[in-house]
């Protein structure tokens, strides 16, 4: 594959951009691979990448029943940062954040990364003393936050109303190195990478059956027919369970749909990611200007993609006590995911009952920032049966009680 750098521009410009190769090939399926990875979000496809990248394993397919990126991962607001509570969560999370700070580079794909800073805003004096103890927690952890005062907040974000008459905002947990990347770029980037070192990335094929013989996996049945592999990994968010029922074992998910809209482009107004919490609503600004705003999840589990019309209303109307500014703008477009949820608000990443089965799941609503981490772990994982990074995160903590409560820091967080 020939390398993106600026010569190759300005060499495409001068020939009217007629050289440029496909990013990445459209195959056929073999008859059979090494490995299979179910989902072409960022999570499988990283899985992927670091399998080939750190142990060489390259005859490996990875099946998408819609198009690459097309599920979660390009349907977020693209919020990264590292300022979880448990131990566990700060090692993947913080691995995830260091290779995406080079992950263009890496991948020779502008993911456009941009470490602009995010603030977690605090306004119950629950979450005063919930934050101050995240950033003592972080220090523990050597993942660099820091606690702000409502005037430096203020400072950092001059379209906020720190005197709100419900929820003032009595500080913040400042990450920064959080900020933002382009989400599909990170799906194309890693499925570029895949493709040159010769995986098949398949898309419009859908896993319909998992095969099994005494205990082991021998292969998926899928709308192109059946294809056999040694490994299978699950890597399918708001899907696990229905896969995982197709392999014959239960997981702790539940589906629910999460939205997120933006507003009509306008001029830079806010250069931070700010997270309201309290009030349930979150903000930042994209390089086109619109204001991408997102909210919580609904309430009841469902497969719809889209999300229920009144939970719209209510993140507006939250956002407008902090954000007065928000009442006057008009709001262009909303979509919605269907994300995977566990009782910890922590992911899976596992070995499962059955023998050659891996499972990569329940990031919820706050995946995207871990793409790098998890799939760099994930292959680790599956190429040699185990991996520190995925350890706590096993399938059967929750047979054992043994959770990883992130609840404060991903409960409605991103
Ligand atoms: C509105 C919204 C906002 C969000 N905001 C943030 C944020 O700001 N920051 C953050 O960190 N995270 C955020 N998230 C969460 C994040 O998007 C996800 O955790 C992450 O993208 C999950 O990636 P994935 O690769 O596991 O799943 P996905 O990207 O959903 O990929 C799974 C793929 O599996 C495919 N699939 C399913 N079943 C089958 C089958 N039977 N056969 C073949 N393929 C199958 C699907 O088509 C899909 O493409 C948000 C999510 C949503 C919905």
């Amino acid at each position: 594959m020939r390398r993106y750098s600026v010569f190759a521009v300005a060499r495409e410009g001068l020939r009217y951009h007629t050289g440029w190769e496909r990013a990445w090939r459209s195959p056929q399926p073999k008859k059979k691979y090494d490995v299979i990875i179910v989902g072409a979000g960022g999570h499988g496809l990283a899985t992927a990448y670091y399998l080939g990248k750190n142990y060489g394993i390259t005859n490996v397919a990875i099946i998408e029943k819609g198009w690459l990126g097309g599920g979660n991962t390009g349907r977020n607001t693209t919020i990264i940062r590292s300022n979880y509570l448990q131990d566990p969560s700060a090692a993947i999370y913080d691995k995830a954040l260091k290779l995406y700070e080079n992950l263009s580079q890496d991948l020779n794909y502008n993911v456009m990364f941009s470490p602009r800073g995010l603030i977690m805003l605090a306004q119950t004096h629950h979450e005063v003393r919930g934050y101050q103890r995240t950033v003592m927690a972080n220090q523990l952890q050597g993942v660099a936050t820091e606690w702000v005062t409502p005037e430096q907040l203020k400072k950092l974000v001059p379209i906020i109303n720190i005197h709100g008459p419900r929820y003032p905002v009595m500080g913040g947990l400042y990450q920064k190195r959080g900020g933002t990347a382009r989400h599909d770029a990170v799906a194309w980037g890693y499925a570029r990478a895949c493709s040159d070192m010769g995986m098949d990335v398949i898309q419009q094929c859908e896993v319909k059956g998992v095969r099994t013989e005494g205990g082991k996996v021998v292969g998926v049945s899928t709308t192109k027919g059946d294809i056999d592999c040694d490994k299978l990994g699950m890597v399918v968010a708001g899907h696990t369970s229905v896969l995982a029922e197709m392999a014959g074992f239960r997981l702790p998910i539940e589906s629910v749909a999460l939205q997120a809209l933006v507003s009509e482009p306008i001029k830079p107004c806010m250069d931070v990611v700010v997270m309201a919490n309290t009030v349930h609503g979150y903000m930042s600004q994209s390089d086109k200007g619109e204001m991408v705003i997102g909210g919580g999840t609904d309430s009841f589990n469902n497969y719809t993609q889209r999300g229920s019309f009144h939970h719209i209303e209510e993140t507006v109307r939250a956002l407008v006590e902090t954000f007065p500014m928000v009442s006057r703008l008009k709001m262009l477009r909303q979509w919605g995911g269907i994300v995977d949820m566990t009782g910890d608000r922590s992911p899976i990443l596992s070995k499962t009952p059955v023998e050659g089965i891996f499972v990569n799941c329940g990031w919820g609503t706050g995946g995207f920032k871990a793409i790098p981490g998890s799939g760099w772990a994930m292959a680790e994982l599956m190429a040699k049966g185990h991996s520190p990074l995925t350890q706590e995160f096993d399938m059967f903590r929750f047979r054992e009680g043994k959770f990883i409560d992130e609840s404060v820091a991903a409960g409605v967080a991103h």
